[in-house]
């Protein structure tokens, strides 16, 4: 395993990038106007390019390596399984997939015994929906606004953010609510118990109004992660359970981003004792080793495809190398209390921390998280909330943003932005120490935004 950084090279940095462009098309990008970093190692908590600069990983990636980078428990098997089994297809029964999905359906909530594999978190919720769909016999899908489900066909039209409209060609059948938000509330409350109470009502009128004995699903992350990590206020997720209840209708809590680990729970339902039918995860399953994901299924679904084939799966599907790290992920995740750390740091560092940052900077409008899963909200005014930069802002208009991305950088820190927020979200191993040096970084970086506000 590497434990230092390699020997700075920026000729063979350059060529790599120099690659990439000729060749590589890269996801959500203008191809001409990005300047992708060549990435020569990582180890922990860390990467490294070739020109020697080390950086403090806050963004866990997309927000998938839980486990850190390079974990060697997990490096060795998957080099163990290569050796051993590379591929099989999804039809027949192997030791390690086998084993994958016992330690799964063992940490999932409640009945959610049965797990189907997926290669990813989109193609996890394109097939719960296609179960809600086969199990109900109804069409209709609820989802969020201020949500992201994924970039495959359904996954990108439930998803409620703005990457969806350029492709929103298909949406049929899917319809969009507010979920609770106290600090932009749609619901104009004016604290959590309203907050909550108004969300629950918006949703039974609009079920009301699409005809709820249409309705197969209501989808929902259970905190959601990219647009901006709102965990929901007490009651929410059980007031959607019970209205699930009444109508017939298939809960599924998306867990892609903030399940194992994440939030300082194995799952984050965990937090809200609530268990849906269908649960999606991906990315911390095996923090993205090898591409796996997948759907833990209630026993009453399940039983729905006992006799009758379920239509889904992929040739990879529940591939022997993804699944050998999830068994050695989740092994080790439970083995050095990697949970329990994200609970702590989140506790007594993270949190802590970016509230006095919150006091600090005219820029900070509101913190907000749980475990190793914050957001840091940038606001031009703090009493109008007007955020730092417009809504989806491009070019010059994001520019604040922009210097205070290249402000964490020159620090050693490289962040997690998306629209006027920063998202804390370094791996679930992160030290204390680690997590403060970062946070210093992070806390001086502010004043680029401080020099925005009015
Ligand atoms: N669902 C949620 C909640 C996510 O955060 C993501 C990705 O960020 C997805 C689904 C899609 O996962 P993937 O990119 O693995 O397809």
């Amino acid at each position: 395993m590497t434990t230092t950084p390699p020997a700075p090279s920026a000729a063979t940095g350059a060529a790599v990038k120099a690659a990439d462009r000729a060749h590589v098309f890269h996801s959500w990008s203008a191809q001409g106007l990005i300047d992708p970093l060549p990435v020569a190692g990582a180890e922990g908590s860390y990467f490294w390019d070739y020109d020697g600069n080390r950086y403090l990983d806050f963004s866990s990636q997309l927000v998938n390596t839980n486990i850190g980078h390079q974990h060697p428990k997990v490096v060795a098997a998957v080099q163990e399984q290569a050796a051993k089994l590379c591929t099989i297809a999804p039809g027949f029964a192997v030791d390690v997939r086998s084993e994958a999905a016992r330690l799964i359906a063992e940490r999932t909530p409640g009945d959610l015994d049965k797990i189907f594999f997926t290669n990813g978190g989109a193609e996890a919720v394109e097939n719960a929906v296609r179960m809600a769909r086969l199990h109900t016999g109804r069409a209709k899908v609820l989802s969020a606004y201020r949500s992201y489900h994924g970039a495959t066909a359904a996954a990108i039209n439930l998803t409620g953010d703005p990457r969806r409209w350029p492709s929103d060609t298909a949406s049929a059948g899917v319809v969009h609510f507010w979920g609770p938000f106290l600090y932009r509330s749609p619901f104009h409350a004016e604290n959590e118990a309203q907050e909550c109470e108004r969300a629950l009502a918006h949703l039974e009128a609009t079920l009301a109004f699409e005809g709820p004995q249409t309705v197969a699903a209501i989808i929902l992350e259970t905190i959601p992660g990219t647009a901006g990590i709102m965990v929901p206020p007490p009651g929410y997720l059980a007031g959607v359970r019970e209205i699930c209840d009444r109508h017939g209708i298939v809960f599924i809590l998306d867990e892609v981003m903030a399940g194992f680990g994440r939030t300082g729970h194995w799952f984050a339902a965990d937090h809200f004792g609530v268990t849906p039918d269908l649960l999606t995860f991906a990315k911390g399953v095996n923090s993205g080793y090898v591409p796996l994901g997948g759907v833990a299924i209630s026993a009453e679904i399940a039983a729905t495809f006992e006799t009758r084939p379920y239509p889904g799966g992929l040739t990879y599907s529940g591939h022997p190398l993804a699944c050998a790290s999830a068994v050695a992920t989740i092994n080790a995740m439970a083995e050095e209390r990697i949970v329990e750390n994200a609970a702590e740091i989140g506790e007594t560092v993270i949190g802590p921390a970016l509230r006095a940052m919150a006091e600090r900077h005219p820029s900070v409008g509101e913190v907000r998280g749980l475990g190793a899963f914050w957001a840091v909200e940038l606001v031009r005014n703090k009493e109008t909330r007007e955020p730092l930069v417009p809504y989806n802002a491009s070019g010059a208009d994001n520019a604040p943003m922009a210097e205070f991305a290249a402000a964490c950088k020159r620090g050693g820190l490289w962040p997690f932005v998306n629209m006027n927020r920063t998202h804390v979200v370094p791996a679930c191993t992160v030290t204390a120490a680690e997590a403060e040096k970062g946070l210093a970084i992070l806390d001086t970086a502010l004043e680029t935004a401080d020099a925005h506000t009015v």
